[in-house]
């Protein structure tokens, strides 16, 4: 059974989430835990959650995604914004433990002129101020696109990262294939390879999660601007042959394609349809 979802709006609760999943045949979702521009975090309603927990039961929803706000940045140069990530995250890993278990992915961050390595130091130092030994959440980087400073583009970074962080028994990846193809990784014609070198680098038992998105790019443009799925020049194929790889088809897969619910229960339809149970 293919595990596919999109991202969806998280403003009216986890309930109304549930809802929209089963309104479009995702049996997972992504959602922001606040504004994604930041701010203060709704309080969590204990009778949604449970709601929710019911009806997520009922549905057979696995593994969600919370998604950090991703103007967050853990390395600025700005000691009051990196402090604003740190608080932040802090906070909606507690607010995580209301639905245990899950996953909360993150944007490494941009070094703004300090250097990757001055923004790898500050982002595995905030890690290690907020991961919990209790916590039931595993905590994502996103491999990013590789726009402007940003530290994330290349598996390497990713993995200096886990490697600086204590309990990264905690920590995980979930891969852009928006990103890693603007990052300049070919899964279009060498899907095979760009695997084999993340495992080589980070190790494939660190892949938690895929976010399935064309681009409007090519390859190794940097831009991270997402397309829907066939648009853009990833394609249909390649995206297809993304999810029955076997490094990845049991992995949950979020779509960020630009859309409206009627958008993503195409591209969810399309997937499912497309998919070789094993
Ligand atoms: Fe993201
Ligand atoms: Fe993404
Ligand atoms: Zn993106």
């Amino acid at each position: 059974m293919l595990t596919i979802g999109c991202h969806l709006s998280s403003s009216k609760g986890y309930l109304a989430m549930g809802r929209d999943a089963e309104k479009i045949n995702a049996n997972t979702f992504q959602f922001f835990t606040r504004n994604p521009r930041g701010g203060s975090a709704k309080a969590i309603d204990p009778a949604d959650v449970a709601a929710y927990l019911d009806k997520a039961a009922q549905l057979g929803i696995q593994r969600i995604l919370a998604h950090a706000p991703y103007t967050l940045n853990a390395c600025s140069a700005d000691e009051q914004v990196r402090d604003f990530a740190r608080r932040t995250m802090a906070d909606d890993l507690a607010r995580m433990e209301y639905t245990p278990g899950n996953c909360y992915n993150f944007h490494p961050g941009s070094h703004v002129k300090q250097g990757v390595e001055t923004g790898i130091a500050y982002i595995s130092q905030m890690l290690n101020d907020i991961l919990q030994p209790e916590q039931t959440t595993t905590v994502l980087l996103e491999t990013m696109a590789g726009k402007g400073s940003e530290v994330g583009g290349r598996f390497e970074e990713l993995r200096e990262i886990l490697d600086r962080v204590t309990l990264s028994d905690h920590m995980g990846v979930c891969l852009d294939t928006c990103h890693v193809w603007d990052g300049g990784y070919d899964i279009v014609d060498h899907l095979d390879e760009v695997l084999t070198e993340f495992d080589r680098v980070i190790g494939l038992s660190r892949l938690k999660a895929v976010h399935l998105n064309d681009s409007k790019n090519p390859l190794g443009a940097r831009k991270d601007r997402h397309a829907r799925i066939g648009e853009g020049y990833i394609g249909q194929e390649a995206l297809i042959r993304v999810v029955n790889h076997p490094a990845l088809c049991h992995l949950p897969f979020y779509l960020e394609t630009p859309n409206e619910l009627d958008g993503y229960a195409r591209e969810i339809a399309l997937m499912r349809e497309h998919f070789r149970e094993e």
